[in-house]
Protein backbone atom coordinates (compact mmCIF):
# COMPACT_ATOMS: atom_id res chain seq x y z
CA UNK A 1 0.00 0.00 0.00
CA UNK A 2 1.69 3.36 -0.83
CA UNK A 3 0.36 6.34 1.09
CA UNK A 4 0.20 9.70 -0.67
CA UNK A 5 -0.64 13.23 0.41
CA UNK A 6 -2.34 15.64 -1.80
CA UNK A 7 -0.02 18.97 -1.36
CA UNK A 8 -3.19 21.12 -2.54
CA UNK A 9 -5.79 19.80 0.53
CA UNK A 10 -3.41 17.80 2.69
CA UNK A 11 -5.12 15.20 2.55
CA UNK A 12 -3.05 11.80 2.91
CA UNK A 13 -4.29 8.10 1.60
CA UNK A 14 -4.36 5.22 -0.53
CA UNK A 15 -3.27 5.16 -3.69
CA UNK A 16 -6.50 4.32 -4.69
CA UNK A 17 -7.88 7.50 -3.87
CA UNK A 18 -5.93 9.23 -6.45
CA UNK A 19 -5.21 8.48 -10.32
CA UNK A 20 -1.53 8.33 -12.01
CA UNK A 21 -0.91 10.56 -14.78
CA UNK A 22 1.91 9.42 -15.92
CA UNK A 23 5.70 11.02 -16.70
CA UNK A 24 5.53 15.24 -15.12
CA UNK A 25 7.13 17.91 -16.66
CA UNK A 26 6.32 17.05 -20.24
CA UNK A 27 7.08 19.85 -22.25
CA UNK A 28 5.03 21.03 -25.86
CA UNK A 29 6.94 21.00 -29.02
CA UNK A 30 8.32 24.59 -28.96
CA UNK A 31 5.96 26.14 -31.55
CA UNK A 32 3.14 28.76 -31.53
CA UNK A 33 1.41 27.12 -34.81
CA UNK A 34 0.73 23.60 -34.49
CA UNK A 35 0.21 23.22 -37.69
CA UNK A 36 4.08 23.60 -38.06
CA UNK A 37 5.44 20.81 -35.55
CA UNK A 38 7.03 17.61 -37.52
CA UNK A 39 5.73 14.51 -36.82
CA UNK A 40 8.77 13.53 -34.59
CA UNK A 41 8.46 15.75 -32.27
CA UNK A 42 3.97 15.08 -31.95
CA UNK A 43 5.56 11.73 -31.89
CA UNK A 44 7.60 12.46 -29.34
CA UNK A 45 5.25 14.77 -27.39
CA UNK A 46 2.32 12.15 -26.92
CA UNK A 47 4.12 8.66 -26.72
CA UNK A 48 8.37 8.84 -25.69
CA UNK A 49 8.78 8.27 -22.14
CA UNK A 50 11.31 8.05 -19.88
CA UNK A 51 11.00 4.39 -17.84
CA UNK A 52 13.92 5.30 -15.08
CA UNK A 53 15.32 2.85 -12.70
CA UNK A 54 15.08 5.33 -9.93
CA UNK A 55 13.68 8.70 -8.81
CA UNK A 56 11.15 9.51 -11.34
CA UNK A 57 8.36 12.45 -11.10
CA UNK A 58 5.16 12.44 -12.15
CA UNK A 59 1.67 13.60 -12.20
CA UNK A 60 -1.20 12.48 -9.99
CA UNK A 61 -4.85 13.11 -9.72
CA UNK A 62 -6.58 13.75 -5.93
CA UNK A 63 -9.67 11.86 -7.16
CA UNK A 64 -11.15 11.40 -4.33
CA UNK A 65 -10.19 14.62 -2.70
CA UNK A 66 -10.19 18.08 -3.83
CA UNK A 67 -9.61 16.77 -7.45
CA UNK A 68 -6.24 18.45 -8.43
CA UNK A 69 -3.51 17.27 -10.24
CA UNK A 70 -0.11 17.34 -8.52
CA UNK A 71 3.51 16.66 -8.91
CA UNK A 72 5.17 13.53 -6.84
CA UNK A 73 8.96 12.14 -6.84
CA UNK A 74 8.69 8.36 -6.23
CA UNK A 75 11.67 6.17 -6.45
CA UNK A 76 10.90 2.91 -8.92
CA UNK A 77 12.61 0.85 -7.37
CA UNK A 78 11.34 0.97 -3.92
CA UNK A 79 8.03 2.36 -4.83
CA UNK A 80 8.08 4.80 -1.68
CA UNK A 81 7.41 8.67 -2.50
CA UNK A 82 9.85 11.21 -1.38
CA UNK A 83 8.33 14.55 -2.55
CA UNK A 84 5.14 15.79 -3.37
CA UNK A 85 4.33 18.89 -4.89
CA UNK A 86 1.85 21.24 -6.48
CA UNK A 87 1.57 22.35 -10.30
CA UNK A 88 3.09 25.82 -9.79
CA UNK A 89 5.81 24.68 -7.51
CA UNK A 90 9.50 24.29 -8.45
CA UNK A 91 10.89 20.41 -8.46
CA UNK A 92 12.92 19.68 -5.87
CA UNK A 93 16.14 18.21 -7.11
CA UNK A 94 16.93 14.73 -8.04
CA UNK A 95 19.20 12.61 -5.98
CA UNK A 96 22.56 12.46 -8.28
CA UNK A 97 22.67 9.32 -10.26
CA UNK A 98 18.62 8.16 -9.89
CA UNK A 99 16.96 8.70 -13.64
CA UNK A 100 16.31 12.08 -15.11
CA UNK A 101 12.60 12.68 -14.80
CA UNK A 102 12.99 15.29 -16.49
CA UNK A 103 10.95 14.73 -19.47
CA UNK A 104 13.77 15.54 -22.27
ZN1 LIG B 1 -6.28 16.94 -2.87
Amino acid sequence: MLLITCPVCNVTADETEFHCGGEAHIKRPASSDPANVSERAQYEYLYVRNNPRGMHREMWLCSRGCGKWFYAMRDTLTLQFHAFYGITDSPPPLPDGNGTGSGS
